[in-house]
């Protein structure tokens, strides 16, 4: 016999290795017995690792990357901004999420006119419309933060993740596939992920209709990109091209672990109570 469903769950949580839960028994009770002594190890190397990221005065990694990025897109010429996590029906209404769309039964509400924002694009939108107004073009900006989507919760999706939008207005109309993949090297190489390892894949998307995406070598969505002139920008009165990019700051971490040879769930690497530092916290 093998370890139960319970202990490999355990064990896997607290970063087993794959060939430790393969291992076959003659008895349940020789199992528990080796499920006890693996558990034991586990629980000392992180216990270690917790007390070593006490001890060391550090920070999340996806703090770190969020500060790496900030750092390089302004060096590149783009202004961050940050935006209110409360939006109104209103906006969300102009980003064409009307009571229709698959994306609206993944709000969360507030109340029957707000929202918790489940993507940073509405504020952006709002924004541009009086940069644009103000400022040559074209216009530069980004914007690293949460967002909230009601998700059927999976090893790749979390209710609250880390959204960085990068949208840039004004732009000449041929410029825009260019800019859209020098801007998503930029991101990715900035990180230590080579462009060329990623594929750039067409998407048909709830809200832009079609859009570019970025997919790790793993298969995962790192990010969404879309081009304007766009039927979405008309309610705002934007008639100049632009591009847009979405990436997930916890995908991009699953990426650059998967890239070393670690498999691991958004969880791990996303807002927690459960680990600090990637170091399972409930350990005896
Ligand atoms: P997916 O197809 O993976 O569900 P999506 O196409 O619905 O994602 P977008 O609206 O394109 O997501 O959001 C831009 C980026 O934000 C995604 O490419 C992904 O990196 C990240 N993202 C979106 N939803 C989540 C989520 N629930 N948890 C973690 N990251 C997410
Ligand atoms: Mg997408």
């Amino acid at each position: 016999m093998q370890f139960s469903n319970d202990q490999i769950k355990r064990l896997t949580e607290m970063g087993a290795a794959p060939e430790d839960l393969e291992e076959v028994f003659p008895d349940s009770a020789s199992a528990n017995k080796a499920f006890q002594k693996i558990e034991t190890r586990l629980s000392r190397k992180l216990s270690e690792g917790i007390k070593n990221y006490l001890k060391n005065g550090s920070r999340p990694e996806g703090a770190i990357l969020k500060e790496k990025l900030s750092v390089a897109l302004c060096d590149f010429g783009f202004s961050e901004v940050e935006t209110p996590l409360i939006v109104s029906k209103k906006l969300l209404e102009r980003m064409g999420l009307d009571d229709e769309s698959a994306l609206t039964k993944q709000i969360f509400w507030l109340d029957a006119n707000r929202a918790i924002r489940p993507m940073l694009a509405p504020n952006l939108y709002y924004l541009l419309v009086d940069l644009l107004r103000i400022a040559p073009h074209p216009v530069s900006i980004f914007e690293i933060g949460p967002c909230m989507r009601k998700e059927s919760q999976g090893a790749r999706h979390g209710e609250e993740f880390t959204m960085l939008n990068i949208v840039e207005m004004g732009l000449k109309m041929e410029d825009r596939m260019a800019r859209t993949l020098a801007l998503a090297r930029l991101v990715l190489e900035t990180i230590g992920i080579p462009f060329e390892s990623c594929k750039v894949e067409e998407e048909s998307s709830t809200v832009y209709s079609t859009t570019l995406d970025i997919v790790s070598p793993q298969g995962l969505e790192l990010a969404s990109t879309a081009m304007g002139p766009h039927p979405l920008d008309a309610p705002w009165r934007i008639d100049v091209p632009w591009v847009g990019l979405g990436f997930g700051i916890e995908r991009l971490l699953m990426a650059l672990k998967a890239q070393k040879g670690e498999t691991v769930n958004l969880a791990k690497v996303s807002r927690s109570l459960s680990y600090l530092g990637g170091f399972r916290l409930n350990i005896s």
